[in-house]
């Protein structure tokens, strides 16, 4: 155990909330601050894309109520000074720290010209978002039209055309082609289009356009029009590492850190969820980002333990990313990372029968897989992936 008498968490999200927990049931009995620039407290973002939008409130996140921590919401970091050990907030006040989580997560990526003072112009990450988004959607005259065929636009999609709107998904390829590879995102495109989405592939947006302050349309780089009531722009996200700027914490796309989660150089200093990028010593110690739940809840409880260890103590993490999703009430799921895979396979079911599983390996060896309407077979896969098996 180590010797911090004053932890910071820095975002007050899944990971932070995680971590803060984590830190006190391991015995941590000092000073423990979680900071987040949300005013609520900590709570759910996958409902936001699901049943929020369909009108249920309920983004509870459990532990969140009862934070044994000081609570900031609603004030953010602005900037580290890792030699002095502090952390400056936006209201100009300075936390000092002994041991520092960094879980500030990701934003949206927003699109060049997308034009964000436009109404009507959307994207999904907070509650608030969420909440405007389906007050919008309530109201909307003409199509809506999502930006991006990923997890979040597939669901925003889904739920807009179970509401009976008009809807348009544009993605540079087909719908997660990067992610989940050439057999399921051919069967994702025609699944969208059996349920009535008017899926446009193989184009870039150049420009939202607008009348009278509000969204009419998006230019695709075709020159032609898509005409809009909504848009939803759901490009990605980036993460949350501006404050960190001038520190000696490295970042290259998400906080750079060891296969322990210390951030690189830093004994002192963790990161954990959307926010951390880290060697995955299961996949070669190819550095990986990942934006999904599970990572950022099993991550925040292991960065915390690791701090608490100290560096000679800490032990890597490693565990699987896995992600599910629902598309038009179809279950999609993944784990692993099938990007880096050299070959897949269906090594279960059909996709023409709409319930299949793949599997993705490099020289071989299982490094991802993916499934449609099949849960069991993704768990069985999941494990062989963990285990290093061959096909
Ligand atoms: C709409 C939606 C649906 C999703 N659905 C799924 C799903 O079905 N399955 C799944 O696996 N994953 C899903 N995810 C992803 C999952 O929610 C994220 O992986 C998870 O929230 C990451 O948690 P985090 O704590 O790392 O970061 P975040 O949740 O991004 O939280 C970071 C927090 O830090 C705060 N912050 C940022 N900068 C600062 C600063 N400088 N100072 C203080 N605070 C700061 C932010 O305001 C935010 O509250 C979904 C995400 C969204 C947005």
């Amino acid at each position: 155990m180590g010797t911090q008498e004053r932890i910071v968490v820095v975002g007050a999200s899944l990971a932070g909330l995680r971590a803060a927990a984590t830190l006190r049931e391991e015995g941590f009995a000092g000073a423990l601050t979680l900071v987040g620039t949300e005013p609520h407290r900590p709570y759910n973002r996958p409902p936001l894309s699901k049943s929020v939008l369909e009108g249920d409130d309920d983004v509870s996140l459990p532990g969140s109520e009862e934070i044994d921590a000081d609570f900031l919401g609603g004030r953010g970091a602005v900037r580290l000074d890792d030699g002095a050990r502090t952390v400056t907030l936006d209201d100009g006040a300075e936390l000092p720290y002994d041991g520092l989580v960094i879980a500030t997560g990701a934003r949206p990526r927003r699109l060049p010209g997308d034009r964000a003072d436009l109404a009507g112009v959307h994207v999904l990450r907070t509650l608030d978002h969420a909440l405007e988004l389906r007050e919008a959607l309530a109201g909307v005259q003409g199509r809506v039209v999502v930006i991006g065929g990923g997890f979040i636009g597939g669901e925003v999609a889904s739920t807009a055309r179970a509401a009976g709107h008009d809807v348009t998904v544009i993605d540079a390829a087909e719908p997660m082609a990067r992610v989940l590879g050439g057999t399921v995102s051919s069967w994702l495109a025609g699944h969208h289009r059996d349920n009535g989405v008017d899926l446009i592939t193989g184009t870039r947006v150049t420009e939202l356009t607008g009348e009278d302050g509000r969204v009419t349309g998006v230019r695709l780089d075709d020159s032609w029009t898509v005409p809009a009531g909504l848009v939803v722009v759901a490009t990605g996200v980036v993460p949350n590492t501006e404050w960190l700027e001038g520190s000696g914490v490295r970042v290259d796309d998400g906080v750079v850190t060891d296969d322990r989660l210390f951030a690189a150089g830093h004994a002192d200093i963790v990161a954990a969820g959307d926010v951390a990028r880290w060697p995955h010593t299961l996949f070669g110690d190819e550095t990986v980002r990942i934006e999904h739940w599970s990572n950022a809840n099993e991550q925040g409880a292991h960065a915390a333990r690791n701090l608490l260890r100290g560096p000679l103590e800490a032990v890597p993490f490693s565990q699987v990313p896995a992600l599910g999703t629902r598309v038009h009430g179809t279950r999609v799921q993944y784990a692993g990372l099938p990007h880096l895979a050299d070959a897949s396979t269906v090594v279960e079911g059909a996709p023409e029968d709409g319930r299949f599983s793949v599997a993705f390996t490099r020289g071989g060896v299982l490094v991802g897989a993916a499934t449609v309407n099949f849960p069991k077979e993704l768990t069985r896969l999941r494990k062989a992936i963990a285990a290093g098996e061959s096909l």
